[in-house]
């Protein structure tokens, strides 16, 4: 088949069979008929000029100043039965500059690793379990945080969660009922054991658990207590006894 080329040649490129998979995403970028094109996150979805994002605040004792943690996300397929939020990019502020060089070049892997597509909930895990050697640190609610490395993992957890690409598969609706039942039986048992004497302070903090409970080694969080002669947590509803 011939063409006949009208206009001016201006320039040309060769076509290489590598080109082919970056232009399929573009390609599907332009709504087609059946609607089969779905579009999935690759590199080369481009950043559209505004994304919707959430900033987190994060205060620790190793640190001076807050960090402030900003996730952006770019909403995939939208209208359609695919739609889908995915976190696009991320950026990480403080007044502190010791640790900057780190943070810069933690943000451009991570916001590498949330553009290339995929699973991208590897990545909190990865940092959840970094330890700094100093040790770490409680937060209020009594979680552990073994680094801020880990508890910027647990701020990326928190936003995947409330866009829905992480879910908590762990814990059923029948457990969770059985988890405010046993604290119930605790806070009730504590109460007429000591009468009034902590339940204030405690039912303050809403949401927090009780003062003497123990480190709990599956969720990090202080939440372990002594329930029928058996370590219970009262977070994620571990037992020792199983
Ligand atoms: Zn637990």
């Amino acid at each position: 088949m011939t063409i006949k080329i009208e206009k001016k040649i201006k320039g040309y490129q060769v076509v290489k069979p590598d080109d082919k998979p970056v232009e399929t995403p573009k390609a599907a970028a332009k709504p087609k008929s059946a609607g089969a094109e779905v579009i999935q996150m690759h590199e080369s979805v481009e950043r559209p000029e505004v994304l919707v994002g959430s900033t987190y605040k994060i205060k620790s004792p190793l640190f001076e100043h807050a960090l402030y943690v900003t996730i952006n996300d770019i909403v995939l397929n939208q209208g359609t039965p695919h739609e889908q939020r995915r976190p696009f990019e991320i950026f990480i502020n403080s007044k502190n500059m010791d640790h900057f060089q780190w943070i810069v070049a933690l943000t451009r892997i991570m916001s590498a690793v949330f553009r290339k597509g995929g699973d991208v909930t590897f990545l909190v895990e990865e940092m959840k379990a970094v330890f700094d050697p100093r040790g770490g640190y409680f937060k209020a609610g009594g979680v552990y945080m073994p680094s801020i490395v880990a508890e910027i993992g647990s701020v990326i957890e928190q936003h995947l969660k409330l866009i829905g690409m992480i879910k908590d598969p762990d814990i059923s609706d029948s457990q969770r009922a059985l988890m405010e039942e046993k604290r119930a039986a605790y806070e009730a048992g504590q109460k007429t054991a000591e009468d009034t004497d902590m339940p204030a302070a405690e039912s303050a903090e809403g949401g927090a658990f009780p003062a003497s409970a123990s480190l709990c080694s599956k969720c990090n969080t202080k939440a372990l207590v002594l329930m029928d002669n058996c370590q219970t947590c009262l977070n994620c509803g571990y037992s020792k006894c199983g």
